[in-house]
């Protein structure tokens, strides 16, 4: 096993923040919680979780979407069919 993997990171719980070496990179503690931890998030329910958000962003009406595309995503609209549009 190459040292950079934990040793026990099959007891580790299915979370997108979890490191090989088992440690957390969504929240500023260093080692995972484990399994009871309110913050673990599978990478299932990340991309759910994006599917949703830009479900809700492509809702909106078109001048807010590009405010917010401006704002948070660089003048890009990813959420949209066009995702190479970029507004600035
Ligand atoms: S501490 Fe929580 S958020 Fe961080 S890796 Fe573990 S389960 Fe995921």
């Amino acid at each position: 096993m190459p040292k950079s993997i934990h040793q026990d990171i099959m007891i580790f719980p299915n979370c997108s923040a979890l490191t090989t070496r088992g440690r957390c990179t969504r929240l500023t503690l260093s080692i995972c919680q484990g399994e009871g931890c309110t913050f673990k998030h599978s990478c299932e329910e990340d991309i759910n979780s994006f599917e949703y958000a830009y479900k809700r962003l492509a809702a909106l009406d078109l001048s807010l979407q590009i405010r917010i595309a401006n704002r948070y995503y660089g003048g890009e609209m990813p959420w949209s069919e066009a995702k190479k549009i970029k507004f600035t």
